[in-house]
C-alpha cells in the first residue's frame, strides 16, 4: 500500500528569489503538517502533479505566480484542477495586475489572489494561505481526521451522518461496506454488525451503531445542552441571520444563546460558493463561512447549543420562555426567530421511499465526493441548483440540470449562466420535470417530461439532486406571532398593513408601535428568510440579524414591556 505523506503546498514561481522567499515563509510556518513543494515552470508543476497524482499524494493549496514564461499561472491552476480537484488554487501577482487576476479567478474559479511580494508573510502570506488550508481541511476527508464511518452509500441513515457531520465541518473518513476491503475486514469479527450499519468508530476506537444526530454530537464534544435556565437573549436558528444576530448580541454584553436544529450555517451551507457577499470577490463556500461565523461567534461567548430542535415559545409576564426538544426549558428576556426555510418536497412518485438512497433535497460537499465519474441530474433553475452543478461538474462525468423554465436566465443570475454555458460537462435541459423515480433500495433511474418534445424519456442515474423552492415551517409558533398565508413572520409595519385598518395588530398591548423586526409578540423579534418581505440572500440575513439586535436594546431599555 503507498504510503501516504504529508499534504502538499505547491510553489510555482519563475522569479527564482520570489519563489524562494515563499517558500521559505511557507515552510517556517506550515512544515511541520505540509510538505513545501516548489517548480519553476508550469510544465514542470504538471508533470509533478500527474505524479503526485498517480502516487495518491494529496495537494492541499497551489499557488502559481500569473506570468509564467511557458503558460499563464491562472491555465496552470485550471490544468492542476483535473489532477488535484480538492486542492485550493491562488495567483501570486504584482499589484499592477490585480484586475487580471480577478478575472482569471472568476474565468477559472480560482481561490484567491496574493500581492507580490508577501513580505511581511505575517501580513500579506500566512492570513490568506491559513484560511485556504481551513478551507480545504474542511472540504476534504483527511485520512488523519479520526472520525470514521462504515456503511452503505446508499444508506439513507449514512446519508444522514455523513450530511451532519459535513454540515459541522468534522472532517470523516468513509468506508464503503460494498466496496471497501478495509470496511469489510473491519466488520468480519462480528457478522451481526453488518446489520447494525452504519457505525461511526471515533479517534479513541469507540464504536457507534446507527447513532443518533444527538449521540453523535455529545461524542463529537458539541454542546447539546444548555448551561442555564436564563438568558438576555435566546436566538432560534443557526442560519447567517441567527450566527449575526449572536456576534451582535453577545459582542454587546447580551448573554446570549443560540440554538440550531441540526447544525450552525443553515441553507448557507449548501451554498457551494457565494460569490456575492460582500469581502470576498472569490467567493466562499457556505460551510467557509459558517466556520468563520461559529468561531466569531465563540469568541464573544454565544453558547451554541445543537442540535436541538425549539418545539414551542410562550410568553410568561417579561419572560419569554422556550421549550426544546429534549423537553427542558429556556426563560429570556428577548427571542430571536430565524428559522429561516426548508426546501419544498418534490411530489413526483418513486422518490419519497429513496431520500438519501441517491435521492437529494439540496447536497453538501460531502455527496459529490460520491458522483465521481457519474452521470448525475440536478432539479431546479435558480441560483443553488445552479451553484450546484458548477461544484458538482468537478467530479461527476456529467451534469444534466432539469429546468422548468424556458431559459436558465429566467431565475438564474448571470454570472452563474455564464460558468454553465463555459463548462462542456454540464448539459440544461430545459422545460423538463421528472415525473417519477425509480429504484428499491436505491435510485437506479429517472424519468422526465420534455415538453419541448411532448416526450417522456427514462434515464439511468444514481444520484438527484432537488433544489426547488422554500417555505418557512413555523406552524409550532404560529399561535404566538401572526405569519402571512404562507407562514413567513410579519414584522413591524407589516403587521398594520395587514390589519384592515392599518393599526398595530389586534392583541398589541403596549403604546408604541412594534419596531421594524419586532413580532406580533413584544420582544419575540425575527431576522433573516423567515420574515415576511425578506431579502431571501446571504447579506440580507446578516444585515438583519445585527440590526435586530439594536431594536432588543430599544426594548430592554423600555419602561413599558
Ligand atoms: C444551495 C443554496 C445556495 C445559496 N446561495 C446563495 C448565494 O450564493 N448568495 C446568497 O446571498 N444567498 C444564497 N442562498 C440563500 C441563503 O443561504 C439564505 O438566504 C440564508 O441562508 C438565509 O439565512 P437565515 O439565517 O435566514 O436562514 P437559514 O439559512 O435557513 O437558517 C435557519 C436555521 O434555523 C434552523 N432551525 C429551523 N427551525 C428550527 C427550530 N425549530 N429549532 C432550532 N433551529 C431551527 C435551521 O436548521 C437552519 O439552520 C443560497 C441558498 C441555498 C439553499
Amino acid at each position: 500500500m503507498a504510503v501516504v505523506n504529508k499534504p502538499v503546498i505547491y510553489v510555482v514561481d519563475d522569479d527564482e528569489d520570489e519563489r524562494r522567499m515563499v517558500a521559505l515563509d511557507l515552510n517556517n510556518r506550515y512544515a511541520e503538517r505540509y510538505r513545501i513543494l516548489q517548480a519553476a515552470s508550469g510544465l514542470d508543476a504538471l508533470e509533478t502533479m500527474r505524479q503526485l497524482r498517480d502516487e495518491s499524494q494529496p495537494v492541499a493549496l497551489i499557488l502559481s505566480r500569473q506570468n509564467l514564461p511557458d503558460m499563464n499561472g491562472a491555465e496552470l491552476l485550471a490544468q492542476a484542477n483535473e489532477c488535484h480537484p480538492d486542492a485550493r488554487r491562488a495567483l501570486l501577482t504584482p499589484f499592477s495586475e490585480t484586475e487580471s487576476a480577478i478575472k482569471a479567478i472568476e474565468k477559472f474559479q480560482l481561490d484567491d489572489y496574493l500581492i507580490t511580494p508577501c513580505h511581511p508573510p505575517e501580513q500579506k502570506l500566512y492570513p490568506a494561505v491559513n484560511d485556504l488550508l481551513a478551507d480545504w481541511e474542511a472540504r476534504t476527508h483527511p485520512p488523519i481526521a479520526g472520525v470514521r464511518i462504515v456503511g452503505s452509500r446508499f444508506s439513507p441513515e449514512a446519508h444522514q451522518i455523513r450530511d451532519f457531520l459535513a454540515r459541522n465541518c468534522v472532517p470523516f473518513e468513509w468506508l464503503d461496506i460494498e466496496q471497501d476491503e478495509e470496511a469489510r475486514q473491519l466488520l468480519s469479527t462480528d457478522d451481526q454488525k453488518a446489520s447494525r450499519l452504519p457505525i461511526v468508530i471515533l479517534p479513541d476506537g469507540t464504536q457507534l451503531s446507527q447513532p443518533t444526530e444527538v449521540e453523535l454530537a455529545e461524542k463529537i464534544g458539541l454542546k447539546v445542552h444548555p448551561d442555564d435556565n436564563f438568558y438576555d437573549l435566546v436566538i432560534i436558528g443557526g442560519g447567517p441571520a441567527g450566527l449575526a444576530s449572536s456576534v451582535y448580541g453577545a459582542s454587546e454584553g447580551l448573554h446570549t444563546i443560540m440554538v440550531e436544529r441540526r447544525a450552525p450555517g443553515g441553507q448557507a451551507v449548501l451554498s457551494s460558493m457565494i460569490e456575492n457577499y460582500l469581502g470576498f470577490p472569490a467567493g466562499l463556500t457556505g460551510a467557509d463561512l459558517a466556520r468563520r461565523a461559529v468561531a466569531q461567534a465563540k469568541k464573544f461567548e454565544v453558547e451554541i447549543v445543537s442540535p436541538q430542535v425549539v418545539t414551542n415559545l410562550r410568553v410568561d409576564g417579561s419572560s419569554r420562555i422556550v421549550t426544546l426538544s429534549d423537553g427542558s426549558e429556556l426563560r429570556c428576556h428577548v427571542v430571536l426567530l430565524a428559522t429561516g426555510v426548508e426546501w419544498r418536497r418534490l411530489d413526483v412518485p418513486g422518490l419519497d421511499k429513496l431520500i438519501g438512497a441517491g435521492v437529494y433535497y439540496g447536497g453538501t460537499l460531502a455527496e459529490a465526493f460520491f458522483c465521481r465519474d457519474e452521470d448525475i441530474y440536478i432539479v431546479g433553475g435558480a441560483n443553488s441548483a445552479g451553484q450546484a452543478a458548477v461544484s458538482f461538474s468537478r467530479y461527476a462525468r456529467t451534469v444534466t440540470m432539469l429546468v422548468r423554465e424556458n431559459a436558465l436566465s429566467v431565475s438564474m443570475s448571470r454570472y452563474l449562466v455564464d460558468q454553465i454555458e463555459s463548462l462542456k460537462n454540464i448539459n440544461v435541459r430545459l422545460r423538463t420535470t421528472v415525473v417519477e423515480g425509480h429504484g428499491d433500495q436505491r435510485l437506479e433511474a429517472i424519468t422526465v417530461f420534455d415538453a419541448v418534445r411532448g416526450e417522456k424519456e427514462t434515464l439511468p442515474t444514481n444520484s438527484l439532486f432537488i433544489f426547488i423552492g422554500a417555505l418557512p415551517h413555523t406552524e409550532w409558533v404560529a399561535k404566538v406571532v401572526d405569519t402571512d398565508e404562507h407562514g413567513f413572520i410579519l414584522t413591524g409595519p407589516d403587521l398594520a398593513r395587514h390589519q384592515s385598518n392599518g393599526h398595530a395588530p389586534r392583541n398589541w398591548p403596549l403604546s408604541r408601535d412594534p419596531f421594524w423586526l419586532e413580532s406580533s409578540q413584544p420582544g419575540v423579534f425575527v431576522a433573516g428568510d423567515v420574515r415576511h418581505g425578506s431579502v431571501k440572500r446571504v447579506a440580507a440575513g446578516v444585515g438583519e440579524g445585527a440590526t435586530a439586535v439594536q431594536f432588543v436594546h430599544q426594548y430592554l431599555a423600555s419602561s413599558e414591556r
